[in-house]
């Protein structure tokens, strides 16, 4: 079997390492235009050769990962190139363009629209690691419009990853990841923003940092390659919550500076149901 990986970074490279487990006598070719990341993914034993473009015909499996917008205008093209029982995923972290891209292409069955709901605010293939997707949560939209055998494949590989599976509509999947995970990029970069604007000693940055500030702006340091495409992509979703997070911004603001302590209690008190959620719900 020949798995072909399309851009070796985080979150390909990890893939490539997982399915060089499960497929040891696999061929794994590194496609990616960073010249330094394929030689980085060769000498780190995640993928076995260099490949371009032109040797997708060859691949039995192909894993695009790389910024959304670039998946969307790459995808067809894969699909026009890969022979008949190629299966394609991607794993971009937005999935309604995605589906409409392919949605009328003769080769659609081919295609599993896929978000593993793991990383970190590290990139490239040095950051690749195995283990990555252990007990994590595998979106795959659309699910049944893709070849019944290749999507069994699919689930298999990805649960002896040690994913579980989730099914969701690609616009409900770019909603909630808003909510969930866009905002809170948001949310990141621009505290880190305002703190670098306002406190011009780095030493006092590096020496409180441990208050919070890190724990909070750890996303700050992801890529802004990946996030600007994921934001560009999803912007109707994110521009919606956004105004809705800067209310609650604002109304903070005005009750703090009217002296409205009780409200403000209450809304942190409540805000606290956080702790319950997100040690309580239990995969599948
Ligand atoms: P990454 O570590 O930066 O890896 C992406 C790799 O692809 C890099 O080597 C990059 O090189 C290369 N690349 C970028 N554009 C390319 C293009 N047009 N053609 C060929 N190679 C290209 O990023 P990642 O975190 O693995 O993210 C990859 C995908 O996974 C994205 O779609 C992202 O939305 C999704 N995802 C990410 C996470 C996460 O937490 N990181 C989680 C789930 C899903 P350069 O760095 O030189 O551009």
């Amino acid at each position: 079997m020949k798995i072909a990986v399309i851009g070796i970074g985080l979150i390909g490279g990890s893939l490539a390492k997982e399915l060089k487990k499960q497929y040891p006598q696999a061929t794994f070719l590194g496609i990616d235009h960073n010249a330094a990341h394929l030689e980085t993914a060769i000498a780190q034993e995640t993928v076995d050769t260099v490949a371009t473009l032109s040797d997708i015909d060859k691949a039995d499996r192909v894993i695009l990962s790389i910024p959304v917008k670039a998946s969307v205008a790459l995808l067809p093209q894969l699909l026009d190139r890969i022979s008949e029982n190629c299966l394609v995923w991607d794993v971009g972290s937005t999935k309604k363009s995605i589906c409409e891209a392919v949605a009328s292409h003769p080769k659609r069955e081919q295609f599993l629209a896929a978000h593993p709901i793991a990383g970190t605010e590290n990139s490239g293939p040095q950051a690749a690691h195995l283990g990555l997707f252990d007990g994590k949560p595998q979106i795959l939209c659309e699910a049944k419009k893709t070849r019944a055998d290749l999507l069994d494949w699919a689930k298999k590989s990805f649960r002896q990853m040690g994913m579980y599976l989730r099914f969701m509509e690609p616009k409900e999947h770019d909603k909630h990841m808003a909510y969930v995970s866009h905002l809170s990029h948001i949310s990141s970069f621009m505290l880190g923003k305002t703190v670098l604007e306002r406190e011009d000693d780095e030493q006092n940055i590096f020496d409180l940092a441990g208050s919070g500030f890190e724990s909070t702006v750890r996303l700050a340091k992801s890529s802004p390659e990946m996030w600007l495409s994921i934001f560009e992509d999803n912007k109707a979703p994110i521009l919606d919550i956004l105004t809705a997070y800067i209310d609650n911004l604002e109304n903070f603001r005005k009750q703090l500076e009217e002296g409205a302590y009780n409200d403000l209690y209450n809304q942190l008190k409540n805000t606290n149901q956080l702790k319950t959620i997100l040690n309580g719900i239990k995969p599948n």
